[in-house]
């Protein structure tokens, strides 16, 4: 273990975003690379806005991707508690001690007030920036007005000078003092400012690395200024690019999914989300593009993140789920698929779920598309109607499904291994050659028949996954519809 603490700290006031999980995977994987600890923190102070449900379903995500958290709320830790809305006596304190060493004051200008001195900066071209009219109150002043029953909320006095710090990814950045006006650590309401309390607490819980997003970056001058007052080393602080839609909008709704739940929904798998998120903005050494956790863990280098905006591509990540899919044990396949599976009314017997899943892993993008392969298993559909229909009636497929239907009768069980229905297939189409009926006038009359349809899985799956009642009963009615069309009369 090296002191390297990195955290990720959302806000419990939705479900987790992808963004916020690329925030975390940063974190998580500068903590592995760096052989430090991640640490989650609940930053739950927006009482209206936050919900334990929202809190739970982070916790649930993080744990569904990967990204366990050595401290936080769930697992506990040394520099407990991890959920900010705990923290109160912490912030309090930390409150007392800036006004003790005059780094803050009480303010007692209402809102109203504030807001017409704002406008009337405005109007003047000026910047609004609170003008300190409380910041010479004496101690005995503060104290009557107090007495007397009028609320205080309590200000950061911002020292002057330039605030510079060397961000891991953006390289120097500058903030010039006087663009920042003394800004309100407690509120009148007795809530602590988020600038406030996410100091408080990288300092507390010894926090050495902050990697967030960009739109934080301003914040960081608010920030920096604390530790300062504080007496308290500042973190690195790296600010990654925000996620973009392709059409360079923000991430939202109307271009799909855009939460983990949502995606976990879809059937994206865990290690091709993080696969994704890294390629997103970090460049590896080589031109690989696939990437296990393990392997990230191993190779994630903060330094190799671009500060370019990161644009959302779901080509890349349907790409990636792909080749995990494919990567699968079919038996595990199938357990992934089943709920999917379910939802669309199709179960499968225990023997045949493998064959299914292996028949139909080659197809898939996510694991929601398993229905609209897996149906040909299921499904009693009638070869007739169905677009290879055609394909039924040549001149030698009624030859050819009697015989199917005699050999397919000497299956030795209802279902056979891919290996047996490899053999029993071979069989058949040996037989039908030694009738003179060869090549496509066997393959595809048979697809039809035992599939109705004219594509999909590979036919010795077919045979492996459909059991033979099916496989009978389906070529039963093939052959009765090409009869009709051998002879017209019937
Ligand atoms: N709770 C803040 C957010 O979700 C944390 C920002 C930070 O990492 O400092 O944006």
């Amino acid at each position: 273990m090296t002191d390297v603490r990195v955290r990720f700290a959302p806000s419990p006031t939705g479900s987790l975003h992808i963004g916020s999980a690329r925030t975390a995977l940063y974190n998580f994987l500068y903590a592995r690379h760096n052989k430090g600890t991640m640490v989650l923190r609940i930053e739950d102070t927006d009482e209206k806005r936050s919900t334990t449900e929202h809190d739970r379903g982070i916790i649930e995500n993080l744990a569904w991707l990967g990204l366990q958290a050595d401290e936080g709320p769930d697992v506990g830790g040394p520099f407990g508690p991890y959920r900010q809305s705990e923290r109160s006596d912490i912030y309090e304190a930390a409150v007392q001690k800036l006004l003790a060493d005059g780094a803050a004051y009480p303010c007692f200008c209402p809102q109203e007030m504030l807001e017409q001195k704002n406008e009337a900066l405005l109007a003047a071209g000026k910047m609004p920036k609170y003008d300190r009219t409380c910041c010479s109150l004496t101690k005995d002043e503060v104290a009557a007005r107090l007495a007397g029953g009028e609320q205080a909320a309590i200000r950061f006095k911002v020292p002057d000078g330039d605030v510079n710090f060397a961000d891991l990814i953006h390289g120097p950045i500058t903030f010039s003092s006087d663009v920042i006006g003394d800004f309100i650590i407690k509120r009148t309401d007795g809530g602590y400012s988020y600038n406030f309390a996410v100091v408080v607490d990288d300092a507390g819980m010894e926090i050495t690395d902050v990697i967030r997003g960009e739109d934080h970056i301003t914040n960081t001058a608010r920030q920096l200024m604390i530790f300062a007052a504080l007496g308290k080393p500042a973190p690195r602080f790296g600010h990654h690019s925000l996620i973009l839609a392709p059409d360079g909008s923000k991430l939202s709704k109307r271009h799909g999914a855009t939460s983990v739940a949502q995606f976990r929904g879809l059937g994206y798998l865990p290690a091709a989300i993080t696969n994704y998120l890294a390629l997103i903005s970090w460049h590896p050494q080589d031109e690989r593009e696939k990437f296990s956790l393990a392997e990230l863990m191993e190779e994630f280098e903060i330094e190799r993140v671009s500060k370019s905006p990161a644009i959302f591509d779901l080509q890349k990540l349907n790409w990636l789920n792909g080749l995990y899919i494919r990567e699968m044990a079919p038996k595990d396949l199938f357990v992934a698929v089943a709920p999917y599976l379910a939802d669309s009314g199709m179960a499968f017997a225990p023997v045949q779920q493998e064959v299914v899943a292996e028949a139909i892993q080659a197809n898939l993008v996510t694991l929601s598309d398993a229905p609209q392969y897996a149906e040909v298993f299921h499904v009693d559909a009638d070869p007739a109607t169905c677009s290879g229909a055609p394909d039924l009636t040549g001149p030698q497929s009624s030859q050819l499904f009697e015989l199917a239907i005699e050999h397919f009768k000497q299956m030795p069980a209802e279902f056979l291994p891919v290996p047996e229905a490899r053999e029993v297939l071979r069989g058949l189409v040996e037989a039908a050659k030694e009738k003179g009926v060869k090549g496509k006038a066997v393959y595809h009359p048979l697809r039809v028949a035992l599939s109705a349809r004219g594509e999909g899985p590979e036919l010795f799956y077919l045979v492996a996954g459909l059991g033979k009642t099916k496989i009978l009963k389906r070529l039963e009615s093939a052959a009765a519809y090409a009869a009709r069309f051998a002879d017209p009369t019937l």
